[in-house]
């Protein structure tokens, strides 16, 4: 068809790996979440360290908020898909997050920050993503962004299926966040992806990168060449890296995320809020917060 370009080239698919049930948890002050990615999957899923998804009517699960904490060591990406939440930190940045909107938040050396729900009822629901800083650049100055919804490229695939391109590539459409890969080597795709019937959406992916499926509305289909697989709501699919992309067949309703990035194969080293390569820099990091020095 004239004027139509095909971005997509899918020609083996990747397959599922592995199915994962999020964990329940509460973290802050006590908010109710599901930690999808745990410590365990940080190196199979390298370059990403955690993936949390949050979700509740009611504030008990949710009102007590993260009071200030520090980072250091990587970046978190809050995605809010409703509800409103106020962060401010010691770098002196100031947003709200809110229905729809991304927050990029690099910690770099450290800071120390605030996430507090800015509701007193009502849906709260989002996720928030952990991901890994090379070494080179654990030590880079702090850095942030709020991207609000209506800044969030869209682009409706030529089946229909409307995808929200928060990072990477997707169809043809850069996303929000669009970084040279030289300085960022993770190179991350985040893709929110909507289906509005029986479609098929397909997406390359490097075959170097390590990639997942988490599936927050209905249930989704992850077909390969060797066969199909169904990922049930509430699942993260990890997906094999024996192929040049991703095929996925959903339904009305269906609503999954698609996170791809290139592994940085560094050692982690985690102690909570900081994610360093050594025992020694998250000892540093440590006495760096006790003594003040973390967004001083
Ligand atoms: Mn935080």
């Amino acid at each position: 068809m004239q004027g139509m370009t095909s971005f997509v080239h899918v020609q083996n698919p990747r397959s599922v790996d592995a199915l994962i049930a999020g964990r329940a948890t509460r973290d802050g002050a006590g908010v109710r979440l599901t930690r999808v990615l745990t410590g365990e999957l940080q190196h199979r899923l390298d370059p990403f360290l955690m993936l949390d998804q949050f979700g509740s009517n009611d504030p008990k699960d949710y009102g007590a908020g993260f009071p200030d904490h520090p980072h250091r060591g990587f970046e978190t990406v809050t995605y809010m898909i409703a509800g409103r939440m106020r962060h401010r930190d010691s770098a002196g940045h100031e947003g709200l997050l809110q229905n729809g909107g991304v927050q990029w938040m690099t910690a770099g050396r450290g800071l120390v920050h605030s996430e507090m729900p800015e509701q007193e009822e009502g849906l709260m629901e989002g996720f928030q993503l952990w991901l890994n800083l090379p070494s080179g650049q654990k030590m880079c100055a702090p850095w942030y962004r709020d991207i609000q919804s209506e800044d969030i490229p869209e682009v409706r695939t030529p089946e229909g299926v409307l995808v929200r391109v928060i990072s990477g590539q997707s169809h043809g459409v850069s996303g929000a966040m669009h970084r040279p890969v030289q300085d960022f080597p993770t190179d991350p795709l985040y893709l929110d992806i909507h289906f509005e019937g029986d479609q098929t959406f397909t997406q390359n992916i490097p075959s170097s990168h390590n990639a997942f499926v988490y599936v927050y509305r209905g249930t989704l289909d992850i077909t390969s060449i060797g066969g199909s697989q169904t990922v049930p709501l509430q699942r993260m699919a990890i997906l094999k890296n024996d192929g040049d992309g991703v095929q996925l067949r959903g339904q009305a309703g269906t609503r999954a995320l698609l996170i791809t990035g290139q592994p940085l194969r560094e050692p982690i080293a985690q102690y909570g809020p900081f994610v360093m390569n050594t025992r020694e820099e998250l000892i540093q990091a440590v006495e760096d917060f006790q003594a003040g020095r973390l967004g001083a």
